[in-house]
């Protein structure tokens, strides 16, 4: 014997009831088989919900919406069986909702729902399940036994949570005699009490009633069939890459389910645990996949974790105020109360030191136990001994469950990690004495990021993953996809995953949460309707709960640059080879690196200064150091660099700007190399990371263009301007030579903060001599590196370095991503 049990996630519609009939076709060919079935999915929430809808506003929508639903399976059962077997069927499905709707309206007319007709009508799912099931197996001429729960299994206590009397459920069945070649179906979630009145089993009961029928019929095996491949080390609708548990012990099953794993209900585990029965979680819809399997494994010598679980709906009534509260007397008073209400705190925690008490509660029994907490303390509040009773709702319990896992190298360590991800804040802890769990409250709005966030640093903490959203593909976004194209695969092989999720200019965007394949992002990218706009990528990016999403930004927007506090609040680093952010106003400024902090993320734009040359990490490492700054000096354009060695060969300058402009040197408009401008903001952004508080407007430029200049010239009378300018350079370098020296274009940081760009006679021993071609230096002359500065010098333009640049800040983020 076997027991089959399918969740209403695996008859949501006509087509999945024929699946599990493939499925009981295919097990009956090696024993009998028994099926339990739940109601088709949703149904027993919208009968809940109607039964409050006729009590306060007195209409039946919910169950026309039910009707509609049926009346949709009857239309596509009508095609696939018998007229005869099909008539049947539909005059017992109306029978069934002329009781449903005389029961609402009974509730509609009482303002209330009597006690005795709420189970009754919230299993009407699981009733209209069994009614198709049984005709769709009768239709292949299936002998069918059909067991009514209500008259065989025996339900004590709450006629909404009953509990099963295992040994008298077992005669009645029995007492049936079922002949050994039907098939058994029976309606699960429902019981009868002593007085033969339908009772329920609790929301998500089905899994029990089929864990009493195995035992009722000493079945070998229990099999839970839903939408999932088993269980997992976290709800896999939460977390996309939780694994999948292929095996585990009934008090593994059994703390999982209770902790929230919902997979399983949390009475279903315990009756199979005593009469050795094994369970099997499988995927109605993945057959081929083993699922899980629940038995008594020899105990494991491993310490191991087995997942993070949530309950969602809970509160917390904090006591404090005296070391009294925690005495054994006060304590026993209040939890005998509480077990006499029935009521069952989920967790407790008491500090003997300062008598705190704390007690978290499913939310549904609130103003029970606040009623009986306010009564057995009326004294000690009365004389303010304790402090008045604070009440903490929508709060949530994470627990991390698994094997003597305190024994675990860093076990807690990766649990704060975790948990410090998303700075959550932390409402209580405790540890299970077992040592098989441990349980943290939180605020229920934390519980999806935190979930991931724990999950991840417990199993997949080697796994490095980073979520790309990238904006601008100009010619670096661009390289820096190729490069991203070429290096992924390597990246892999040292667990590094890069998964690109968006691809944005100004105009377009294209967003896949699971990764845009880098091989045709450009036909895709041609293809998309979609207009680019950040609050809505934010929005993607803050419902997808990415893992380690990172903003890049190669556009050289201000109008990017102003939303990167906006980026940050919304936790997520940010790489930019923009300058803007770091040149607009101080305030800008300092508010990205405050949220940044804030919220420990990384701001990282290594390539605002000398491209891929590796300035701002080392200059702020020297920094960080103590070392000072005692001046700095450098050739901080490539095209000047290039401009400023062919005026030494003695080329003119409207010559050298022609050369550099073909070469891909300067900006589109070489007018604005020549201003001085850029090189003025790459000085300021150094100045900013000594700590000097400068606006652009600070720094003093020597413009390679007269002020009279016409700035709004097109390319070609630019240059016929240009050329009016070249005798003065020819002269400027003549008076140079007479020295010994050349010209070159350099931007000056003094100790007292004063920046300068201008054009410089140098000599022979400056290191910023042989500088030329395009190449940049950088000369920090600080408090350890003097009289010789430090010199970093390289290509410091080009759209290579550039994105190899923005590629290796992107790789830092990861630093940020745990342990490392
Ligand atoms: P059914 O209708 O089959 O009873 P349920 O919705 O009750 O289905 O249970 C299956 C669901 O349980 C899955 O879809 C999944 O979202 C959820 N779930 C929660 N925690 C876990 C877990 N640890 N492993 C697997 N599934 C889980
Ligand atoms: N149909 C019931 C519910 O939704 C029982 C079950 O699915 O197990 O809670
Ligand atoms: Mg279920």
């Amino acid at each position: 014997m076997r027991v089959l049990k399918f969740g209403g996630t695996s008859l949501s519609n006509v087509k999945k009831f024929f699946i599990v009939k493939n499925i009981i076709k295919e097990k009956i060919r090696n024993e009998q088989i028994s099926v339990v079935l739940s109601a088709p999915e949703k149904i027993t929430n919208y009968l809940v919900e109607s039964i409050q809808i006729a009590k306060i506003k007195k209409n039946l929508v919910q169950l026309h919406l039910i009707e509609s639903i049926i009346n949709k399976f009857l239309f596509e059962l009508k095609k696939k069986l018998s007229p005869k077997i099909f008539e049947e069927l539909k005059k017992e499905i109306e029978k069934e909702i002329i009781k449903l709707k005389t029961a609402l309206n009974t509730v509609s007319s009482l303002n209330q729902c009597p006690g005795y007709l709420t189970p009754i009508i919230i299993s009407r799912g699981e009733i209209f399940s069994i009614l198709i099931m049984n005709s769709i197996l009768k239709s292949e001429n299936y002998k069918v036994t059909v067991i009514d729960p209500v008259k065989t299994l025996i339900g004590i206590g709450d006629n909404l949570n009953a509990t099963i009397d295992i040994d008298k459920s077992k005669n009645k069945i029995k007492e049936l005699k079922i002949p050994k070649k039907n098939i058994i179906l029976m309606a699960g979630f429902i019981a009868g009490n002593k007085e033969k009145r339908l009772v329920a089993l609790g929301r998500n009961g089905s899994d029990y009633s089929a864990a009493i029928l195995s035992v009722c019929l000493e079945a070998k095996y229990c099999e839970i069939w839903t939408d999932v491949d088993g269980v997992f080390t976290a709800d896999p609708k939460i977390v996309q890459d939780a694994k999948l548990l292929k095996f585990l012990t009934y008090s593994e099953a059994m703390e999982l389910s209770n902790l929230g794993a919902t997979v399983l209900h949390p009475k279903t585990i315990s009756p199979l645990s005593k009469f050795n029965i094994p369970c099997i979680i499988k995927n109605t819809l993945n057959q081929n996949e083993e699922g899980t399997i629940i038995k008594n494994f020899s105990e494991e010598s491993i310490p191991s974790i087995k997942g993070v679980t949530s309950l969602n709906n809970i509160t917390m009534f904090s006591i404090s105020g005296s070391e009294k509260i925690a005495t054994y007397n006060l304590t026993r008073k209040i939890f005998s109360k509480i077990s006499q209400k029935k009521i069952s705190p989920i967790l407790i925690l008491q500090n003997y030191s300062n008598g705190n008490l704390d007690i978290c509660i499913s939310d549904n029994e609130l103003e029970k136990t606040f009623e009986i907490l306010k009564n057995e303390l009326s004294i000690e509040l009365k004389n303010t001994l304790i402090n008045p009773i604070k009440v903490i709702k929508n709060t949530a319990i994470i627990s991390i469950i698994g094997n003597k896992f305190q024994l675990k190298k860093n076990i807690y360590l990766n649990i704060f990690l975790g948990l410090q991800k998303n700075k959550v804040n932390i409402l209580a802890i405790s540890k299970n004495l077992s040592q098989n769990s441990i349980s943290i409250v939180i605020k229920k709005s934390d519980v999806i990021e935190t979930i991931q966030n724990i999950h991840h640093s417990l199993f997949n903490k080697n796994y490095k993953i980073i979520e790309v959203f990238l904006v601008g593909i100009g010619g670096v976004g661009n390289t820096l996809l190729n490069q991203l194209k070429k290096q992924q695969k390597i990246l892999q092989h040292k667990n590094i995953h890069i998964k690109l999720c968006s691809i944005s200019n100004s105009k377009k965007t294209i967003f896949n949460e699971k990764g845009i394949n880098l091989n045709n992002w450009v036909k895709e990218f041609q293809k998309s309707k979609s207009s680019f706009n950040l609050n809505n990528l934010l929005e993607k990016i803050k419902n997808n709960k990415f893992i380690n999403p990172v903003f890049i930004d190669c556009t050289s927007s201000e109008e990017i640059a102003k939303e990167y506090v906006n980026i940050l609040l919304h936790h997520v680093h940010i790489v930019a080879s923009n300058k803007k952010a770091n040149t607009c106003c101080n305030q800008l400024y300092q508010n990205i690196r405050l949220t940044a902090k804030k919220y420990d993320l990384k701001f990282l734009y290594e390539t605002n200064v000398g491209a891929g040359l590796p300035v701002i990490e080392n200059f702020q490492n020297l920094l960080n150091s103590g070392d000072k700054l005692i001046q700095f000096r450098g050739i901080l354009s490539g095209s000047l660099s290039f401009i400023f060695g062919k005026l030494e060969q003695g080329i003119s300058l409207s010559k050298a700007t022609i050369m550099a402009k073909e070469l891909g040197f300067t900006e589109p408009h070489p007018q604005d190399d020549l201003s001085g401008i850029d090189v003025a903001r790459k000085l300021l952004i150094l100045a900013r990371e000594v700590g000097h508080n400068l606006e652009l407007s600070d720094i003093e430029i020597e413009s390679l263009l007269p002020k009279n200049f016409n700035f709004n010239l097109n390319l070609n009378d630019f240059f016929i301007e240009l050329k009016k300018l070249d005798i003065l350079f020819f002269k400027r370098i003549f008076e140079a030579k007479k020295e010994n020296k050349i010209l070159r274009f350099v931007g000056i940081i003094e100790k007292n903060g004063k920046c300068k760009v201008k054009i410089q006679k140098i000599g022979k021993s400056d290191p910023l001599y042989s500088i030329k071609n395009g190449e940049n230096a950088l000369a920090f002359y600080t408090q350890y590196y003097q009289p010789n500065p430090l010199v970093l010098k390289g290509y410091g333009a080009g759209n290579n370095v550039t994105a190899a640049g923005v590629f290796s800040d992107l790789l830092r983020t990861l630093s940020y991503n745990l342990g490392t």
